[in-house]
Formats: structure tokens, sequence, C-alpha cells
């Protein structure tokens, strides 16, 4: 027996529509290009969305269309989330940090017919107009009249000045309800290897993921919050919190391109803002602007950071010195992208001060709606004992079944399980640490050796900036770990030193076999150490010798 309830569809236009009419004082502010601040309400949002959806059709955009976007964190990017999905095309974030030739083969093989685009990338754009002819007619400069850049595209093309199109439109657009399952946006992951791939997203796959992570164990968004996203729009959908922000009504800080220590301070207090969230090193970065200018942060009292492993130092200093507390969430493209959160159970409040730090290092406990399990390489799955670790799997209604183009539910297994290739532990309350990803895991002699463990510990040395671990050939224990580590400005580093940190920390087997001091270290265009290179080049540093 079915129940007898409304089936009203999950739209992403529905929670627009809720901010405007419920929370319409609440701002949307953002730091332009020209770095002057730009004020406008949820209510301005969503009726310059309908606007833009009437341009769209103006354009000749239809149902399905992909529509990309290369652009920072801003109001107009922002109503490009909103419009194309709620015309049933999907909004196509690009992120403009990759090789020219990746984003050239991203565009093509999503099929984007307009980009709209941010001034700055005006020359990327130029670059790569002629190798996607084929599929883009239109490029929309999201910029006033006298702001477009210079520009060349190919024949064919078509320049567009985004406010001028937005002013020449009409706003008597009605929301349509469709089905929920409709395809609403679309994000390729970054890729260390191979090509990238498309996650394509649904209104209710978008929608559950608000609800989610708004919750109070979660990012705890609400209307009285102001949200700063520093993660990029163009990075998985900023973590979704243009979405979370409006289904709570929450005030939206969008910071522009300017991500450096005193832009993030500056803006942080002006904006009075209370959650931000990003990844480790725009914190690090931050961390030591706060150091060396002597500024406070007024009104942020949590910080979520995630993307990559969080040094301890970093959540320690943050409590500490500025009383804001640093919490660990974990996800990835294809989770849309929250899986876990670090927020604690009633036992935590009776660790010591050091087990808490330890347990801050944590990714967290699942959210309500996704599953997870760890298993050995047979796919046996592995005690929940904080000890033994495996591939982790997830499934759950905001998780990818398949990539842009693939059958349904090829990117699982039968039971709907997605491997997320990274390496965790599961404690007994559930909260889930990421040791590795499988491919940077270091097996040695048949164990395993967790190189985040080991990176960790090396940061926390004064005198290293960065630390990567990563799997040398061995002639005895097939591989060993081998540290590497990046000197902090103006210091040297003295290898022995780094050593003695590992003393009764790690077992002694774990301890790496030596230590190399690099000028730096190569990182992705999503800002994570891109160890695949590192292979490349030291892989075989053991055996050469
Ligand atoms: P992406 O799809 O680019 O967001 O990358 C997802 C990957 O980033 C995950 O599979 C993890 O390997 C890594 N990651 C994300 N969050 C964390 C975190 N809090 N700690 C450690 N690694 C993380």
């Amino acid at each position: 027996m079915l129940g007898l309830m409304q089936s009203h569809g999950l739209m992403i236009s529905s929670i627009l529509k809720h901010a405007a009419r419920h929370h319409g004082e609440s701002q949307v502010i953002s730091r332009t290009h020209e770095n002057t601040t730009h004020r406008y309400s949820w209510a301005d949002v969503e009726r310059r969305s309908r606007r833009l959806v009437r341009a769209m059709q103006a354009m000749g955009l239809e149902a399905g269309d992909r529509v990309g976007t290369l652009a920072w964190n801003g109001y107009r990017h922002l109503e490009v989330y909103y419009a194309a999905p709620g015309m049933k095309a999907i909004c196509h974030t690009i992120n403009p940090r990759l090789h020219p030739d990746d984003i050239a083969y991203i565009i093509n093989h999503a099929g984007d017919k307009v980009l709209f685009v941010d001034s700055s990338f005006a020359p990327l754009v130029s670059a790569i107009a002629g190798r996607v002819a084929d599929t883009v007619k239109a490029v929309v400069m999201l910029a006033a009249p006298d702001h477009m850049p210079e520009v060349t595209l190919a024949p064919g093309m078509k320049l567009i000045c985004y406010d001028q199109m937005i002013d020449g439109a009409d706003e008597d657009y009605a929301w349509p309800l469709f089905d929920e399952n409709t395809a609403s946006a679309l994000c390729y992951t970054s890729g260390t290897t191979g090509r990238p791939k498309g996650v394509l997203y649904s209104h209710r796959s978008t929608i559950l993921h608000a609800y989610a992570t708004a919750l109070p164990d979660v990012l705890d968004i609400r209307a009285s919050s102001r949200v700063l996203p520093v993660v990029p729009m163009f990075h998985v959908n900023a973590w979704g919190i243009p979405y979370a922000a409006a289904l709570t009504g929450a005030s939206l800080v969008l910071p522009g391109r300017h991500l450096d220590g005193a832009s993030m301070a500056m803006l942080l207090n002006d904006e009075q803002v209370t959650f931000t969230c990003g990844v480790p090193t725009v914190w690090l970065g931050l961390l030591q602007h706060l150091r060396s200018s002597g500024q406070k942060l007024s009104t942020v009292k949590r910080i979520m950071t995630g993307g990559s492993a969080a040094p301890p130092l970093l959540i320690e200093a943050f409590r500490d010195e500025f009383g804001v507390a640093v919490e660990h969430g974990w996800g990835m493209t294809e989770l849309s992208p929250v899986g876990t959160y670090n927020a604690p159970k009633p036992k935590q409040s009776e660790l010591s001060k050091d087990e808490a730090a330890q347990h801050m290092l944590k990714q967290g406990r699942v959210l309500p709606g996704i599953d997870m399990k760890i298993v050995d390489g047979s796919g046996k799955e592995l005690p929940w004992d904080g000890v033994a670790f495996g591939d982790l799997l997830v499934r759950g209604p905001w998780v990818a079944s398949a990539y842009f183009g693939d059958q349904p539910g090829s990117a699982c297994d039968a039971d709907g399980w997605f491997a997320t290739g990274d390496v965790a532990t599961i404690d007994p309350d559930g909260f889930m640490e990421i040791t590795d990803r499988s491919k940077d895991v270091i097996k040695s002699g048949g164990e395993w050796i967790s190189s985040i463990t080991l990176e960790n510990i090396a940061v926390s040395h004064p005198d290293v900036a960065e630390a990567a671990v990563i799997a040398a050939v061995h002639p005895k224990w097939d591989e060993r770990p081998l540290l590497l580590v990046v000197p902090a400005p103006g210091k040297s580093v003295d290898p022995a030193a780094v050593m003695a940190l590992y003393e009764g920390k790690v077992a002694k087997w774990w301890l790496p076999d030596e230590v190399v001091v690099v000028p730096e270290l190569p990182h992705t265009a999503t800002g994570k150490l891109l160890k695949s290179s590192l292979r490349t080049q030291y892989r075989e540093h053991y055996i050469k010798k």
C-alpha cells in the first residue's frame, strides 16, 4: 500500500523560492574582480535567476542542454547555479586550474552549448576557443558592459555581455515542477591519472545533500549563519554550500578570486562570517597571516576543512590561539561531495585534551542517508575497531551510480557500493579516518603503512612546511616509505630531527627509510599533492642506490 502524502518533487528552484519568500532579506555578498563589494538579497537572486532563464531561452537553450561555467565564487555564478537547473538545463562547472587541454576535452565531452566566463578567464577562453567551436556557440562574459575584456573567439561563436543580457530580459518566468531525478549539475573529477570523468547530479540528490549537510551535527547552517565558502564553486558545487544556504536562509559571502590569508581575514571579519569551509592550504595561509599581523577572527566560530587531511598543528593552532574549531569533513566529487563530518558524540566530552586532539584528526561519522564499510583485498568486510584499515565503500542517494556518458549503475558493484579509492579505519563509534588513497598506501612486507599518518608527524616539525610520503620499491620489503619534505620559508631541515619525531608515535617498521629535502612538491589543480608524479620520480629511489 502506498502512503497518502503529497509527492512534490525535490526541486532546486523550490529552495531558491523558499529563500526569497521567507529569508528575502538575508544577504548574498560578493567580492568582485574590481575589488568592490556587491550586496543583494536572496529575493534578488531569485528574481534575477528568472531573468536569466528567459535570457537563456532567448539564446535557444533547452532542457538537457549543458551550460558551462568558468568562474570564481560570485553572485552572477550563483544565478547560473539556479537558473540552469530551474529550466531543466544542466549547470556544468569547469575547474579553470586544469590544463587547457583537459578543459577543452571536458567542454567537448560535456557538449557545452554556452560558456559563462569570468573576465579573468578571457585569455583562457581565447586560447581554447578554436578547439571547442563544434559545441560552444556563445560565450557570456560575467561582467558589466564597461568591464568587458578583450577576447578572441572562433568564427560562429557569439560574445555576450551578462549584465546587458539580464537587463534586457523579462522576469515573468514561473519555476516548473518536473521529475526530481532530472539532471541538474555536472562536475568533472580532477583525475590525478587518466582523463577527468563527469559526475552528473540530480535535483533530488542535490536537495537531499543540502538537507543533510545543514544539520546541526554537520555544517549547522541556520538563518542566522553567515557562511563563506572558500572552496570554489567550480569544485563540487562549493561543497553544496550555495544550496544549503538557500535552504536555511543563511547569508552567503562569496570571496571571488583573492583567497590569500590577508584577503580572507579581512573578508571574514568585515562581513561577520560565522562559518567557513575550504582545503587545509587555505587555512595554513590564513593562520600564517593571523600570526604575522596579530589580527584576530572576530566572528568565525567554526571552520570546516576537507579535500585532504588537515595536519594536527592546524587544528591545535586555531583552537589554542584563535578560539576557532577546525572540523574535518570528508567527501568527494562522486558524493556531492560530503559523506562524513567529525561532530562529537556525548562520549567525546570525556576525552583528555590529547585524546580529543587525536580524535579531531578523524574524518568523522557518516551523514544520515549515507552508508559506509571497509573491506580487505578480497572484499571481506573489516571490523570497526579503529585499527583495521581497508578500502572504503559508500552508498546512498547522493552517491554517483555512473559517470557521465556511461551506463547507469556502472560505477558501483551489484549491491550499489561505490569504491571511493580511499583507505580508512572505522572506530567502534563509527568515526572514519582516512589513512590513504588506495594507490598511495605503502605495502611493506605484506602489511600496510599509512602515508598520511607519517606526513602528519613530519609537518609537526616547525621547520617543515610540507611533507609527502610515497611508496618506493624495495628489494626486500616490496615497498618502503620515502619521506620528502619542503623546508618552511627561511629554514633548513635537519633529517635526523624530523626522524626523531617518530619516536614512540608509530611502530618501528613504519619509519621512513630516508628523508629527502626538496624545494617544493607538485600539486593537482585542486591543491592536493600530486603523488603520481612523485612516484614516477622517486619510485626506484631505494633500488637505484
Ligand atoms: P575530490 O573528488 O577532488 O573532492 O577528491 C576527493 C578525495 O579527496 C577523497 O577521495 C579523499 O582522498 C580526499 N579527501 C577529501 N576530504 C578529505 C579529508 N577530510 N581528509 C583526507 N582526505 C580527504
